[in-house]
């Protein structure tokens, strides 16, 4: 077990040399920032999807040159590496336009990379699950599909993409039930270990990545569940991953329970259905995605969303729910009011810690874990 632990986290703490090793083995990566981009159309074409999601390890430079300052960190290291050559090894990047920093910065991206690399624009639709929504959805996803054909030399053929829904459906799964174990077994699944172990599966290829998680699963549900004598918590935010930052959990005796995070569970709760239409089948599996921040809700006056997190932290015996929000994401901040008012009508606790991936100096954030923890 520690051995597979090991190598999540080798694999988390180093993408570069992943995206490294799948050069030399000659494959080639696409990027794909965030959010709900159909990387199964990457895997089906034989390459590399490899997740952007900036970086906790530079600083912003180069990417001043394109970006307002108040655009999130995610957003800006992203391009940062794109810039600084942490990322010359892809062979093209897609760019999905979900919230008003990623719109602009798809162009800026497109700008700055020139004949550098291929960038492959995406527009979701707003309304998912109506009959012109999956159309459009389904019309932007062949786009993509093309672009890609053009990167990989080689037609995606329909059968290419059932196999690889079934092989992220599979990576999906398992995921699904990592975080389970990981709660039943937090003694051994620590925050950081947690983080790690989710975060490889964005730089490694799903089914390399799931048949190493699938072993540690199976190796989990042999050990005894754990009497957690500390605290378990729900996280949420876009990401958390910044293993400084999870240290303060561990430090306090904090174990989590579920998330609602968008680098985690967010990005793997939902399925594609395995239907005879593989394009429909990804559209239908965006339009399946619910309770969401990021994506339009007709019915959000019903603050579906705030209660079904409320829900998540009582399901999962959590005692609080500690959300991290990125400075500048618009998103977060807008849906934050709803989520509290659904949190405090479940009287649930929590604390609210703003965040970036700049952050170095973790001291505030530390001791407003520390006073948390000690108030539940
Ligand atoms: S962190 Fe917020 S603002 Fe930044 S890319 Fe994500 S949703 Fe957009």
């Amino acid at each position: 077990m520690e051995t597979i632990i090991n190598e999540f986290k080798e694999i988390a703490a180093n993408p570069e040399k992943q995206l490294a090793m799948y050069k030399a083995q000659g494959k080639k990566a696409i990027g794909v920032l965030p959010y709900y981009a159909p990387e199964e159309l990457v895997y089906a074409a034989g390459m590399v999807p490899f997740g952007v999601w900036g970086t906790n390890n530079k600083n912003i430079s180069h990417a001043k040159e394109y970006c307002a300052t108040f655009y999130c960190t995610i957003a800006q290291l992203s391009l940062e590496m794109l810039l600084d050559g942490t990322l010359d090894g892809l062979s093209g990047i897609i760019t999905p336009t979900i919230c008003d920093t990623l719109r602009p910065m798809s162009q800026n991206i497109r700008v700055a990379m020139g004949d550098k690399m291929p960038v492959i624009f995406l527009a979701h639709p707003q309304n998912r699950s109506t009959t012109y929504g999956l159309k459009f959805c389904m019309d932007q996803y062949n786009n993509v599909r093309k672009e890609l054909e053009k990167i990989a030399g080689k037609a995606i053929t329909d059968d290419d993409i059932t196999k690889s829904i079934k092989i992220y459906n599979a990576s999906r799964k398992a995921r699904r039930e990592f975080v389970k174990l990981a709660s039943e077994h937090c003694d051994v699944i620590k925050p950081t270990v947690r983080s790690a172990v989710l975060k490889a599966a964005f730089f490694m290829l799903k089914d390399e990545y799931t048949a190493k998680l699938e072993e540690l699963n199976r190796e989990l549900s042999t050990l005894p569940i754990c009497q957690w004598s500390g605290k378990k918590v729900v996280t949420s935010g876009i990401i958390c991953d910044n293993p400084a930052l999870l240290e303060a959990l561990e430090d306090n005796n904090i174990a989590i329970a579920a998330d609602d995070v968008a680098y985690e569970s967010r990005a793997f709760r939902i399925d594609v259905p395995e239907d005879a239409n593989p394009m429909m089948a990804l559209a239908r599996q965006f339009a399946n995605i619910d309770c969401d921040v990021l994506l339009y809700d007709p019915e959000s006056a019903k603050n579906n969303r705030g209660e079904f997190v409320a829900k998540l932290v009582k399901d999962s015996g959590a005692k609080g729910l500690i959300l991290f929000m990125q400075q500048f994401c618009d998103p977060e901040e807008m849906e934050y009011p709803y989520l509290k008012k659904a949190l405090d009508a479940a009287k649930i606790p929590h604390i609210k810690i703003g965040i970036d991936q700049q952050m170095r100096d973790f001291g505030q954030a530390k001791t407003a874990i520390q006073a948390f923890a000690e108030s539940l």
